[in-house]
């Protein structure tokens, strides 16, 4: 029994049921500090898929037959097994996480939790089909309908804000083909979707209906488990070029939204590897800088759409984990997640803050700015990035380090290609796809495949409502499933 509520010590599960419940019973997120056994320096002389097997293992030990998940989950998914390739950009590193199915770093997790989940399902003998319910600011959408499509036992339904997401985040979501996929756009932004879903979550399903709600949300420790990977993988990768010693310290540059990326950094160093700081990267929606500054977490503030929605998130719901690791202890969590949920608002204690201040850098970069770099970049280092990865990338910039720095780049220019288009100068037409091919012709950087056959797929899913219908729409999907 490894696991336990952020909130309380004494709810805990083994990692399958974990898995399995997503959410904890009393609201609070699953949560470990063992990772008993576990070979960090063996670890890096892995290959990736080694690295998964090794590390995954540490992390959900009651899981059993890892090293057979993997290799389903990830052989021949990829662009390369290798998974998640790091490249040299002037003096600092990127390392490139959008190499899968649908082309952003969620791919990573998403690819792996269907396996997780079937096998805790199977060792549980939970006989119940498993529904994932899933808020989606974009990219964890499309990349959670290609994970587990078709996959048997399972349905899920996805949630997306509908003026919240890209033209191609949203005909990769409404195109999706599949016997058990549904997909729904909600009216509202993220966080009034990723509300309702939890609302959901807290008022359950009646018990005999045959099905089990579960979330593929970074809140599911089986989302974040696999995301530690690739900083061990990146850190080999440094290893391997001599660049770093082994022991020597590298920083890691996260654009950041849920804090599900970056805190999957804070559990690599917990496991071992010699992670220096872990800079929490933002865009205009500001609210972790601010709270990485002060110690005050305010969501009672604008929310603003930018060109990096993926990150148009003010309540991060992983912050939860980061705040129990640090001060390891679950009232002090509970109190400060009840302030938030009553007054919107929460100041953690000086030694938390200094703890945070230990560990955590920060910044942020708006839209403007973010646009500059990525014309920037493209000019003076031929390398085309996406909007949350420039984001990152700028805030990268201002960090002053010894360490060597790896910025994380989290999806493919493609998925935004308006935005990154028109941030190398030129007009952009209406028509996203159009976009997309202008942008491939400027720079000859290959799109890739399933974003450029988009274009021919039938929108399957139409379905708009708005947050209050959320529950009642997932009761009459399961009705109509039966
Ligand atoms: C989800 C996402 C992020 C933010 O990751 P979190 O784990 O939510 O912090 C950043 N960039 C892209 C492209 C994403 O899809």
């Amino acid at each position: 029994m490894n696991y336990h509520s952020t909130r309380n010590h004494t709810l805990t599960a083994d990692a399958a049921k974990a898995v399995l419940q997503g959410l904890a019973p009393d609201g609070g997120l699953y949560i470990t500090d063992r990772y008993d056994g576990f070979d960090w320096q063996g670890t890096l002389r892995l290959d990736t898929l080694g690295m998964a097997k090794s590390i995954l293992s540490a992390l959900l030990p009651e899981i059993q037959n890892m090293d057979e998940l993997v290799e389903r989950a990830y052989r021949g998914r990829f662009e390369t097994d290798e998974l998640t390739p790091t490249v040299r950009v002037g003096d600092k590193y990127v390392l490139e996480l959008f190499r899968g199915p649908t082309s952003a770093f969620k791919d990573v997790a998403l690819s792996m939790l269907p396996q997780l989940i079937t096998a805790s399902k199977a060792q549980e003998a939970v006989s119940d089909e498993i529904l994932i319910l899933t808020a989606t600011s974009g990219d964890t959408g499309k990349a959670a309908l290609s994970g587990f499509r078709d996959v048997e036992g399972t349905k899920i339904i996805v949630f997306y804000p509908d003026a919240g997401v890209s033209a191609v985040q949203k005909a990769q979501m409404v195109t999706q083909e599949g016997k058990n996929v549904c997909v729904c756009a909600v009216r509202g932004n993220f966080d009034d979707t990723q509300t309702g879903v939890k609302k959901i979550f807290a008022a359950g399903v009646p018990g005999d209906c045959g099905v089990r709600l579960s979330s593929a949300n970074s809140i599911n420790i089986g989302r974040l488990a696999p995301q530690v990977v690739y900083y061990f993988k990146a850190y080999a990768d440094l290893l391997r070029e001599g660049r770093i010693a082994l022991g020597d310290k590298v920083d890691y540059v996260v654009p950041t939204g849920n804090f599900g990326d970056i805190l999957a950094g804070y559990l690599a160093k917990r496991m071992g590897l010699p992670v220096g700081t872990l800079v929490c990267a933002s865009n205009q929606n500001d609210v972790l800088t601010d709270f990485l500054k002060t110690g005050t977490y305010d969501r009672r503030r604008p929310f603003y759409r930018t060109i990096s929605p993926s990150m148009d998130i003010l309540v991060s719901s992983n912050l939860e984990r980061l705040l129990y690791l640090l001060c390891e202890d679950c009232d002090e969590v509970a109190a400060y997640m009840r302030k938030l949920n009553e007054d919107g608002c929460y100041t953690v204690s000086q030694a938390l803050l200094e703890k945070l201040h230990a560990e955590f850098s920060y910044g942020c970069c708006g839209d403007e700015e973010t646009k500059r770099t990525i014309g920037r970049i493209w000019s003076e280092q031929h390398y085309l990035m996406d909007t949350h990865t420039a984001v990152a990338w700028r805030v990268a910039e201002d960090h002053k380090s010894e360490n060597p720095v790896v910025v994380l780049s989290t999806a493919s220019a493609y998925k935004f290609p308006a935005a990154v288009l028109s941030a190398l100068g030129e007009t952009v037409s209406n028509d996203e796809f159009e976009v997309m091919h202008r942008l491939h012709e400027v720079t000859g950087v290959p799109i890739p495949k399933a974003l450029a056959e988009l274009k021919n797929k039938q929108a399957l899913h139409t379905d708009v409502i708005d947050r209050e219908q959320m529950q009642s729409y997932v009761l009459s999907k399961i009705e109509a499933w039966k």
